[in-house]
């Protein structure tokens, strides 16, 4: 049986760099500006003798609110659609946007299970920063540093143990 997790998140919360560093290898485009990773990139990831597919559901060009609304629910839906499971990861250097608010919105109704990633959390001001993230209402929320790898261990023990 092979298990899939998707990440999704609004551009520019750092899905590419946490499944290049998921991958170990650089198969995404991560960049500054927004949407530079044009569609969804597949590979597959390895953790405590477990293997499973990840997709980054990737990017998309953002010209207007409305390309991220109709985009985010097509994000979503690729994710409910083809993942086991869904990441769902925020930026803990922005907190909450609107766009956060609206892509919870959509995967509180997920049958999938969620995990709500908070991410860029590389110091400790940055965790007690986090914890405004309790608030969208995931039961699993872990926090993360994809540059330094800080607490994506816990992440994927847990969902290793879903496998
Ligand atoms: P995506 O649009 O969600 O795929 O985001 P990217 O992976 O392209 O990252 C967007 C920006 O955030 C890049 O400049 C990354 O280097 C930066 N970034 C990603 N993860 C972290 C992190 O854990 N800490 C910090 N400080 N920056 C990060
Ligand atoms: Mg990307």
């Amino acid at each position: 049986m092979s298990y899939t997790i998707a990440i999704t998140g609004r551009p520019n919360v750092g899905k590419s760099t946490f499944f290049n560093r998921l991958l170990e290898q650089r198969k995404a485009i991560v960049d500054d500006v927004s949407g530079v990773t044009r569609d969804r990139q597949y590979g597959v990831a390895e953790w405590i003798g477990k293997s499973f597919n990840v997709i980054d559901t990737g990017g998309f060009v953002a010209h207007s609110d409305d390309v991220f609304e109709r985009e985010i629910r097509k994000q979503v839906h690729i994710a409910i659609e083809e993942a086991n499971a869904i990441i769902f990861m925020v930026d803990v250097t922005t907190g909450i946007t609107n766009l956060d608010q609206e892509m919870a919105e959509l995967l509180r109704k997920s049958p999938k299970p969620v995990y709500l990633v908070v991410n860029k959390v590389d110091n400790h001001a940055r965790m007690l920063e986090a914890s405004e993230f309790y608030s969208l209402g995931f039961k699993n929320i872990f926090f993360v540093s994809s540059i330094s790898g800080t607490g994506t261990g816990e992440l994927l023990d847990e969902v290793c143990a879903a496998i």
